[in-house]
């Protein structure tokens, strides 16, 4: 028991997160108590390493703007 909550320790994924604090011999996660079952479901929304992809690069175009740009020239 730490602090008395039930916090468990990191999992290999959470290594190089900035909510990871060591103490002594193990590191604990000061923002979650389980980090495993944070895990579980895909990656941790609360991760100061984890790169997030927003959107993509498709970009919907509106047709009847795109047809008249094509008639003003400017494609
Ligand atoms: S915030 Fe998420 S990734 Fe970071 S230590 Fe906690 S559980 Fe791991």
């Amino acid at each position: 028991m730490l602090f008395g909550t039930d916090k468990r320790v990191i999992v290999s994924q959470c290594e190089g997160c900035g909510h990871v604090t060591a103490i002594g011999d193990d590191k604990f996660c000061d923002a979650y108590p389980n980090p495993a079952a944070k895990w579980m479901a895909g990656s941790c929304n609360l991760g100061t390493h984890v790169q997030r992809k927003l959107g993509g690069e498709t970009k919907k175009v509106n047709p009847l703007k795109a047809s008249k740009k094509a008639m003003k020239g400017k494609a």
